[in-house]
């Protein structure tokens, strides 16, 4: 018998039918003698639709409120669901994030969870009934305020409930049949990934991909939970994250076996290109005619880092012997634009730069793979790719295991469709099948 955390997405709950289809899935697992613990989003679109209303009513809604509007959301579906699942004769109950033990700092909108005492889930599970769990909210205990998470918070919820039962698998219900080699609303011919390590899951959902949040990718890794990513609306087997990107049917070889006896498949390295993310959530700033003397750059990003914006790439050009001034453009979310600006103009005076100017209209593409670590000439053939679909690069950046670059917002599809076909990502037939949602 096995203990499962089951976490089923809005686009997955969307309406009553659905809400009764995963509840089937839901009452399937239980009766084949799992243990089942769910947590669920709210249902569709609810949380941008709250959002608008608080917008409508107030320009600047007080955080507080703000999480405790949003939380309602996974309330309605996690009642929902219970009843739904009690009428197919199992017995559920559902509970909010502060009545299933999930302990969070105080920091309203993106709250990070730091302990789970999940007692009331377990004594659930010990009575025999399914326990629904309204995810990405939690309770702080100084106040006892309600928060939530952040946007696609659930994910981590899931695999934190994981963590702290024990479970023996985090499988993520969702709209797609996994992880895939792109986003298959952009990319069609992308291929489902059967197995990917923390590390590139990390990159990518750092680098934009939406299928997994990236806190529960990190909660994850640091707690060894394996994730299935997988579709509530197909019984195919999804994408396993893990440690090593083996699974129980292909297991890692047991130490001492000598490698002419491991299978060919199973001994065959990784694949050198994992996927190609995409983001275009941020924006960039530049400030024009700094001038290049020790001490600016640090002065720029103290300034922009007091003011509580992460900034993502950095790119300086080298100075203009004639004058002496060089440009600094870096990257940023582009909702932490105004903050930025705002303080970088109450520094011009002080570091004597000409201007300043903000762009939202970027696109970031990311190239992701462990294997290009020890590869050759990756980042050539991605330049040359996006040259040959005549699209200019604006910024790079790298790590070990990924390349990213910044490009026009308005070819960044086309980028991705380019760099996906480049690095033959495409499957040999058919196409991925996005099952439901808005992609909002
Ligand atoms: N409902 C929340 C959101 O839309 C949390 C989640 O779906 O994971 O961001
Ligand atoms: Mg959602």
């Amino acid at each position: 018998m096995a203990l499962v955390v089951q976490k089923y997405g809005g686009s997955s709950v969307s309406d009553a039918e659905s809400i009764k289809r995963v509840a089937k899935r839901i009452a399937e697992a239980k009766r084949a003698g799992n243990d089942v613990v769910v947590v669920v989003s709210a249902m569709g679109d609810t949380t941008d639709e709250l959002i608008d209303l608080a917008q409508q009513v107030s320009p600047l809604p007080p955080q507080r409120e703000m999480d405790i509007l949003l939380t309602a959301g996974e309330r309605i579906s996690m009642s929902l669901l219970a009843m739904a699942i009690t009428n197919l004769g199992v017995r559920a109950k559902s509970f909010t994030g502060q009545q299933a033990g999930l302990i969070t700092d105080a920091v309203h909108g993106k709250a990070r969870i730091v302990d789970v005492v999940p007692h009331r889930i377990r004594e659930t599970i010990e009575k025999g009934q399914v326990a629904i769990v309204a995810g990405f909210q939690g309770v702080t205990e100084s106040t006892n305020d309600v928060t939530t998470l952040g946007r696609g918070g659930s994910d981590t919820t899931a695999v934190a409930l994981a963590a702290g039962l024990d479970a023996d698998v985090c499988e993520i219900y969702t709209d797609v049949d996994g992880v895939f080699t792109a986003d298959p609303r952009i990319v069609p011919s992308a291929r489902k990934i059967d197995r990917i390590t923390y590390e590139e899951m990390l990159e990518m959902a750092a680098s934009g991909a939406k299928v997994l949040a990236l806190r529960c990718v990190e909660y994850g890794r640091r707690y060894g939970v394996p994730i299935h990513v997988r579709s509530s609306f197909s019984g195919k087997e999804g994408t396993f994250v893990s440690a090593d990107a083996y699974t129980a049917q292909d297991p890692a070889p047991t130490p001492g076996t000598r490698s002419a006896d491991i299978p060919e498949e199973t001994a065959m390295e990784a694949p050198i290109i994992s996927g190609v993310a995409h983001d275009r959530s941020e924006a960039k700033i530049t400030v024009v005619g700094v001038p290049d003397v020790p001490g600016t750059a640090a002065r720029i990003f103290e300034v922009v880092a007091g003011s509580g914006v992460n900034i993502d790439m950095i790119v300086q050009n080298v100075s203009a012997a004639r004058t002496g001034l060089t440009d600094i453009s870096f990257s940023l979310p582009e909702g932490d634009g105004p903050a930025a600006m705002a303080a970088l103009s109450a520094l011009q005076a002080e570091v004597g730069f000409d201007s300043l100017q903000f762009d939202d209209q970027i696109g970031k593409l990311s190239l992701v793979g462990a294997g290009m670590k020890s590869h050759p000439g990756v980042s050539a053939k991605l330049f040359g790719a996006l040259r040959d679909a005549g699209i200019n690069i604006e910024m790079i950046s790298t790590s070990e295991i990924r390349i990213s670059v910044v490009t026009r917002e308005d070819s960044l599809d086309d980028a991705v469709r380019a760099v996906h076909t480049a690095f033959e990502l495409d499957a040999a037939e058919g196409e991925a099948v996005v099952y439901a949602g808005t992609g909002r």
